[in-house]
């Protein structure tokens, strides 16, 4: 096998905070454990919510945890004609349609949650004639374009992957993705021409990530990257999924929920040897 090579991606659209900081540190470590070497990549496919000083924190912050990585950072706002590529192989393979449903269209016609407890998308759009199509792209009626996942899964063979832990030197064990339980997802966003599962696959495969360590929350998404891998051609790395910060009320740590920054915590005085011991390291 090629070299073990992990990778920590944050999005630039706020400050790190523990749960980040708990992250990054289960990469390096395991790194560290494999022999290999974890890199940096920065998912900024976001342009209205990611900001360059948030990418100069996540450098800032990383460092002060005594972290580093090998250059050049790989930063996902560069590669949009990669991913844009990427779709339209799929599109070839006549497995993305046009959707034109809002959020508000999709909650009233779900009948069920996806398993992050969003409405899950009926397939309105995949019904839709030809004709139609055309005269609401011609019209600009706002576009994203959704996999056709029945139809992807059968051109795959069986979905498995390798799921290591709880430890990551752990022995592997098979594990069968069920990306049907997501809907056909989202590859192209309404206002870029990619999104987060689509560029998480191919660049994990450009940068020749042999292990994804990632929250527990990411577990279920991992069932479409699989996915979007065996369509793409792409190799599949070993995922090691690892437990998450929760707050007082046993919600996870979150940007949008104000948890308090590791830039608020050395602000009062903690020093990164505190928050590594902090979080077991
Ligand atoms: N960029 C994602 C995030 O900040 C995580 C990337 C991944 O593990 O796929 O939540």
């Amino acid at each position: 096998m090629s070299k073990p090579l992990l990778r920590f991606a944050p999005s630039p659209n706020g400050r790190l905070h523990l749960g980040h900081a708990l992250s990054a540190l289960i990469t390096w470590r395991a790194a560290d454990l494999l022999g290999g070497t974890a890199h940096l990549r920065i998912e900024d496919i976001d342009t209205n919510r990611c900001k360059p000083e948030f990418t100069a924190a996540i450098f800032e912050d990383l460092h002060w945890l005594g972290l580093s990585w090998p250059e050049p950072v790989m930063h996902q706002s560069d590669r949009f004609e990669i991913y844009m590529d990427a779709a339209n192989r799929l599109r070839a393979m006549d497995l993305l349609y046009p959707c034109f449903c809002s959020r508000t269209d999709i909650a009233a016609h779900a009948s069920e949650p996806d398993p992050e407890g969003a409405p899950l998308y009926p397939g309105t759009c995949r019904h839709l004639s030809n004709a139609e199509r055309i005269e609401r792209l011609e019209r600009g009626d706002p576009v994203q374009f959704r996999l056709d996942v029945e139809a992807a899964l059968e051109m795959t063979r069986s979905l498995s992957f390798s799921v290591i832990g709880p430890t990551i030197l752990d022995r592997p064990q098979i594990r069968y993705a069920r990306p049907q339980r997501w809907g056909d997802v989202v590859l192209q966003r309404k206002d870029i021409p990619t999104s987060y599962h689509l560029s998480v696959v191919i660049d994990d495969a450009a940068q020749g990530v042999t292990h994804v360590t990632r929250g527990r929350d990411m577990e279920a998404a991992t069932d479409i990257h699989v996915l979007l891998q065996m369509l793409l051609g792409l190799p599949t790395p070993y995922y090691h999924f690892h437990r998450l910060l929760l707050d007082d009320s046993g919600q996870k740590l979150s940007k949008s929920k104000g948890s308090q920054t590791l830039a608020d915590l050395r602000a009062q005085g903690a020093t990164a040897e505190q928050v590594r011991r902090q979080l077991g390291f």
